[in-house]
């Protein structure tokens, strides 16, 4: 370890202090709740400014649900491009029906990746937080009392506890020897962003889902994102053949817009353009010590169904109040471990699920006849409500109770003068809430919007053997938490 004298403290002293790594949305929204519940947060990123682009084109109604539980979804409403009121599965033409969901936002809210990081740093900016760039980790030890983290500049710091929300080829867990089993990637896509004369009849300029279904061995999608820029998404036989690090040319992409649609769509000018794969892989463990995994740091999987900025953000509301509660004083450290057996679930879902998208986009006669089973399952309302809760992220639930809403989202119930679930959940505490006309008589939500714990018996509390529900419960006692009693809406 290097000497003490020559240490940078990261804001706050060890073991109170937080080092996120990485400020890409997963590590802005985890600073965001960690500073909210007033732990002290270091940010830092290898970027020396942001890159402007945009992978993530959209979040998933259940991403829409906690920002505006936190009270930062509008500025992302004024800047959003298009709401798409559906989701899709491998891009088949029967949509996800996101309205059979019960939730203020049943649609993807078409916003690029870029302008949602910009508004939370800008979130950060106000309560004091700066993103430190130029700061790219490459070493890091880890004792009882503390981590130590160094710098490609030669820049140490020490702090309590660091979360790796580094990316795919996370640094974090790579020095944590954290194993990141999976498979590399079967198909190589090209997504770029471009600028077009399109003379297409039935090009809106409105935000559609993608349609994904094989042509000639190939597979092409076109987004609108205004003032005259497209998203282009492409793969075919001579992407099979490129690696990653080949450069994307004019002529690759033209090429691939001319196939698609004839003369009736060309090619002016690439903003940027990157290659991805379909590779999928998974952290083992997202926590070692006093290091923590989040987003695709510990996640990797292909981007169909636009589910890996909003995973990542749903991990960092996770383990950013248990992680507050337990610095705080306020909860056990068990409660530290309830986040991988949380979150590592619903990734491994999501990691299938692309997975199977990635089967049903095969251009094959046999995949073909599946194509046709998917979509007539999908024409079933009780199919379709599933998978749009998984795609949406509607349907998470954790561990279940002896109560049926245990594990779920609470809904955002308007509970008289104006007062929402969702509005009272925006300090990031926990609540108890005593309702008439409701599914339960008293409801414990955690500062996630997931409930914690809940009965019939208006007198009732919970078991104390539960150790995730108790350590709420008595979050919930606190003077800082609020108790709502009111008839539900
Ligand atoms: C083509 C494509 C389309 C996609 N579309 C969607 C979509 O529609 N919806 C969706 O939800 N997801 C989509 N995704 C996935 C989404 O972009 C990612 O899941 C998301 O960016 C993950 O966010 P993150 O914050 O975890 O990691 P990142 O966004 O990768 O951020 C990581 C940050 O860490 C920094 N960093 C890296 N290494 C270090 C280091 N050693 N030291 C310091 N800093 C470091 C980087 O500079 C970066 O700022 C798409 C992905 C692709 C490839």
């Amino acid at each position: 370890m290097t000497d003490d004298a020559q240490v940078e403290r990261a804001r706050g002293d060890a073991p109170d202090g937080v080092l996120v790594i990485g400020a890409g949305p997963t590590g802005l929204l985890l600073a965001a709740e960690l500073s909210l519940a007033g732990i002290p947060v270091t940010l830092a990123d290898k970027a020396t400014e942001r890159s402007g682009q945009s992978r993530a084109l959209s979040l998933q109604p259940r991403s829409v649900e906690i920002l505006h539980s936190r009270g930062l979804l509008q500025p992302l409403l004024d800047d959003a491009v298009d709401q798409v009121p559906a989701g899709h599965f491998a891009g088949l033409p029967v949509t996800l029906d996101y309205s059979s969901w019960d939730t203020r936002f049943p649609y993807q809210l078409g916003i690029p990746q870029a302008r949602i990081e910009q508004h939370l740093e800008n979130h950060l900016a106000a309560r004091g937080i700066a993103v430190r760039r130029g700061l790219e980790l490459t070493g890091l030890t880890q004792d009882a009392a503390g981590v130590e983290a160094s710098f490609a500049d030669g820049t140490t710091m020490r702090t309590g506890w660091l979360i790796g929300c580094d990316g795919g080829r996370s640094a974090v867990r790579k020095l944590t020897a954290i194993d990141f089993p999976g498979r590399d990637g079967r198909m190589s896509a090209v997504v770029a962003d471009v600028v077009l004369d399109d003379q297409r009849a039935e090009s809106s300029g409105r935000w559609q889902l993608p349609s994904l279904v094989p042509r000639d061995g190939a597979v092409l999608t076109l987004i609108p994102l205004g003032h005259g820029v497209h998203r282009v998404l492409f793969t075919g036989p001579e992407q099979q053949l490129l690696v990653r690090e080949d450069p994307i040319g004019f002529d690759e992409v033209s090429e691939a817009l001319t196939n698609w649609y004839g003369a009736k769509v060309v090619l002016r000018e690439i903003r940027w353009a990157s290659r991805f794969t379909d590779a999928v892989r998974q952290a083992d463990r997202y926590r070692a010590g006093r290091v923590f995994l989040a987003g695709d740091a510990a996640h990797i999987h292909s981007p169909t169904g636009g589910q890996g900025m909003n995973l990542g953000l749903q991990d960092a509301f996770n383990l950013g109040w248990k992680l507050a509660a337990y610095l705080n004083g306020e909860a056990p450290e068990e409660l530290l471990d309830s986040y991988h057996d949380e979150r590592h679930p619903v990734a491994a879902a999501v990691l299938a699920n692309t997975r199977a998208q990635g089967v049903l986009m095969i251009p094959d006669d046999d995949i073909a006849c599946l194509r046709e089973t998917f979509l007539d399952l999908l024409r079933i309302p009780e199919a379709n409500h599933r998978l749009a809760g998984v795609i949406s992220g509607l349907g998470i639930a954790y561990a279940p109770g002896d109560h049926p809403l245990i594990g779920r989202r609470m809904p955002d119930l308007e509970l008289g003068d104006g007062t929402t679930v969702a509005g009272l959940l925006a300090c990031g505490r926990p609540l108890l809430l005593e309702l008439e006309g409701f599914a339960a008589a008293r409801v414990l939500v955690r500062p996630d919007g997931y409930v914690a714990w809940a009965t019939d018996d208006p007198e009732g509390q919970p078991d104390t053997d539960s150790s995730n529900a108790s350590a709420v419960w008595s979050m919930a006692s606190s003077s800082r938490s609020r108790t709502a009693s009111s008839a539900a809406r």
